[in-house]
């Protein structure tokens, strides 16, 4: 690799399964870039080491993973208003040895909302899980405007916390709402986002059927799992709209690729690298 090739890649642990190699590397091709996206698989002792070797000169930047997208922040030479909201960085911008933390999963949720609902901001949304990716989908929801934000998680300390942590004058309000109301919640809901980790094997459900089932006839299922899951499987053979997490990684991807290089991301060319991909691992 010649010295002047840019570099950008992905620090956490694990890494070995992502999807973002593809999908940047295609993209910088597609642009005539001299840019290579690596792998950093890094445990939480060498994150520091990891955050100060991308201030070389050819680094252009990084996205962050589980576990270290809160951990990385301290580390940084400044955040974006956003970042500072979710409370956790995906993307590290890096300029003139300095590092920016960025999050680009609200912008990426946001893009693949508006692809769902035609660009109508849906009236209501009922958000399932309170992890990381919840953070995002609800400072996304909150910003889109949408008026009635319900929160529901396995653990409602938790939903408490984080509702309590994005709840301020000015922005719409996220409810907390018990587990088992569940079924009852989404019959007036616009869209239902599943935002837990369930949803990467088999039939896997993080809700009974009968929450499906309950949907009105016009509502938009999300799953962030960007595979084909049993929840957007259902939606769709009910007849609902439903989308997997694909178009949402595609479009954090491609916000992480214009703060990088400047350009606009070749959106097409990233998906179809990913789709590509996906169908050689099947
Ligand atoms: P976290 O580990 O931070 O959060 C996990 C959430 O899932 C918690 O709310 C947890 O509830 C809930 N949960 C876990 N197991 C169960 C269960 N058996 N039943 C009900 N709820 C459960 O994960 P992240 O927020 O980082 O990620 C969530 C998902 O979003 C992952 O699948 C991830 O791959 C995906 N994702 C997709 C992105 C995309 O671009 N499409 C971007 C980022 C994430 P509790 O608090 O009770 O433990």
């Amino acid at each position: 690799m010649p010295a002047t090739t840019m570099i950008a890649g992905l620090i956490g642990d694990p890494v070995a399964h992502s999807l973002s190699p593809h999908m940047h590397n295609a993209a910088f091709q597609s642009i005539g870039l001299d840019a290579q996206y690596e792998l950093w698989p890094t445990a939480h002792d060498g994150l520091a080491p990891r955050v100060t070797s991308l201030r070389r000169e050819n680094i252009i930047g990084a996205n962050i993973t589980v576990p270290h997208k809160q951990a990385v922040m301290p580390l940084l030479d400044g955040l974006s208003d956003k970042a500072r909201r979710i409370g956790a960085v995906n993307t590290i911008i890096a300029r003139d040895g300095q590092l920016h933390g960025d999050n680009t999963d609200a912008y990426g949720f946001n893009r693949s909302m508006a692809e769902a609902t035609g660009h109508l901001v849906p009236a209501s949304a009922l958000v399932v899980g309170a992890g990381g990716a919840a953070r995002a989908v609800l400072v996304s929801l909150q910003d889109a405007g949408v008026a009635v934000i319900i929160l529901v998680n396995r653990s409602q300390i938790t939903a408490d916390a984080l509702a309590g942590s994005l709840n301020a004058p000015g922005r719409p309000v996220v409810q907390v709402r018990p587990w088992n109301s569940m079924p009852r919640l989404v019959a007036s809901a616009a869209m239902l986002v599943n935002a837990t980790s369930v949803g990467w094997h088999g039939e896997e459900l993080p809700f009974g059927m009968d929450v499906i089932a309950a949907l009105p006839d016009d509502a938009v299922a999300m799953d962030l799992t960007y595979r084909s899951t049993a929840m957007v499987r259902a939606a769709l053979a009910r007849g609902l709209r439903g989308v997997d997490g694909l178009s949402m990684l595609i479009y954090q991807g491609a916000r992480a690729f214009e703060l990088w290089t400047g350009q606009p991301a070749p959106v097409d060319v990233m998906r179809r690298a990913v789709l590509a991909e996906q169908a050689r691992r099947s």
